[in-house]
């Protein structure tokens, strides 16, 4: 993707927050949410919509078609920003994103026409509350990086750590879209079948072992007809764009239930998802070559192009963070525990969505890819404690002393993730957060 005005490092807005150089959102970024404000009564009558994070305000997209704004070609994509999740614009096309974004950059920049009209239609991040940015049919989670497969391959099988299909196949394991949350929420620790490893029969109890895995998560725009297959070149125009995503995981009822057909309900009771999704357009300055080593298999031809090659991996900075009780107690800020980056994926993002496509099965606007968990070759840049604490055997120990093998109860995990590069500034992805409780009564 070509970069435009809509990327031009200098660009500034009339949202003075925006123009903070630690922001997540400057004006060049630009990213979608399903929003409202929030309510101090019980009941929330106030309808959730879409809008764009501008500094620490959001631009609510059904107040700008109200007003009548924007140009009246554009009313008809404005409509389908009133409702309460992405997926009717998602479907809408890249052609159509593109406009979108070109008129909300326009009318967002120092001295545009439409500031005073526009200020009426802003709202602080600090009195919103979001939903799901869409409605997800279909979720599936990939394992793509080689680093986490081969870490997890030598707990699970130390004699075989990396399956022979891993450097010739996207692996993955279609997930449970039902139980997939937007950030700052709460969950039970999940009750499971474990075996404990000196016993001979399992038991159903609370997970031992819970987990988060730092994920990077790719909504699907537009579709493709069941039997027609997304060829490379074109796979990242179906993409809307990229979030972060949490897919928690109780290794131990993973353990004794993934072989043969792979995780169920060591990865169904939750997952986390950011509410703004960063678009695919707004992420191009910071593409960067996709390589495969070259005594690896290099990839089936489905797979490989010049495009891929020359610009299929994304410098995007993930992180994540713990505060557990005692840090909350003591005011004490979160601890990162994990620094990691999307451009170790073994796979890129228009591989993963020819691959899912290539039997012809069909992707809907909506749906979410999860890249597996990102981690990189050093220890401090693994995204799981399953890898971080050896599967447990080694304690990761905490500035204030406190150590984890796995999660506790009151834990929380916070995932960042940034791009930023000498020509173009920092954008951010906001916060996948929440927060484990205790396991449910029995
Ligand atoms: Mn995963």
């Amino acid at each position: 993707m070509p970069l435009n005005q809509t990327h031009d490092p200098e660009l500034r807005s009339w949202v003075a927050s925006a123009n903070n150089a630690n922001s997540d959102f400057p004006i060049q970024n630009l990213p979608f949410a399903i929003f409202r404000r929030k309510s101090d009564n019980s009941t929330n009558n106030e309808a959730f919509r879409a809008g764009v994070a501008i500094g620490d305000q959001i631009l609510d997209l059904a107040a700008v078609y109200k007003a009548n704004a924007f140009p009246k070609s554009l009313a008809p994509t404005l409509h389908t920003l009133t409702q309460p999740n992405l997926n009717q614009v998602m479907a809408l096309g890249s052609s159509e994103w593109s406009r979108l974004r070109l008129q909300l950059s326009q009318a967002l920049s120092q001295g545009a026409s439409e500031e005073t009209e526009l200020k009426a239609c802003l709202v602080p991040q600090s009195q919103a509350e979001y939903d799901l940015p869409a409605h997800i049919g279909d979720y599936t989670d990939f394992y793509s990086s080689i680093h986490h497969a081969t870490n997890v391959g030598k707990l699970f099988r130390p004699d075989n750590p990396l399956l022979p299909n891993y450097q010739w196949v996207p692996i993955a394991y279609h997930g449970r879209s039902s139980s997939i949350k937007v950030s700052g929420h709460e969950f039970h620790r999940p009750l499971g079948q474990l075996k404990p490893p000196h016993k001979d029969t399992p038991v159903l109890a609370p997970s031992q072992r819970l987990d988060y895995e730092l994920e990077v998560g790719i909504f699907i725009g537009t579709g493709n007809d069941l039997g027609h297959p997304i060829p490379l070149d074109e796979a990242e125009n179906h993409v809307f764009g990229i979030c972060l995503f949490n897919d928690w995981s109780a290794r131990d009822i993973q353990g004794w239930e993934y072989q043969p057909l792979g995780p169920f309900l060591a990865k169904n009771f939750a997952s986390t998802i950011s509410p703004w999704i960063v678009t695919m357009e707004a992420l191009a300055p910071y593409r960067q070559a996709w390589t495969r080593p070259a005594d690896h298999p290099q990839p089936l031809p489905y797979l490989d192009s010049e495009q891929l090659r020359q610009q299929g991996a994304l410098d995007m900075h993930l992180e994540a963070y713990i505060q557990t009780p005692l840090m909350r107690e003591q005011n004490a800020p979160a601890e990162r525990i994990a620094l990691s980056n999307f451009n170790h994926s073994y796979w890129s993002v228009s591989q993963m969505v020819t691959h899912h496509s290539i039997s012809g099965c069909n992707l809907r606007p909506g749906d979410l890819l999860g890249s597996g968990t990102m981690s990189g070759a050093s220890e401090k840049s693994v995204g799981a404690l399953l890898e971080a604490t050896h599967g447990g055997k080694k304690p990761i120990t905490l500035t204030n002393g406190e150590q984890r093998t796995f999660l506790a109860d009151g834990d929380t995990i916070t995932l960042k993730g940034f791009c930023q590069h000498s020509n173009a500034p920092r954008i951010g992805f906001g916060d996948a957060s929440a927060t484990v409780l205790p396991a449910m009564k029995m």
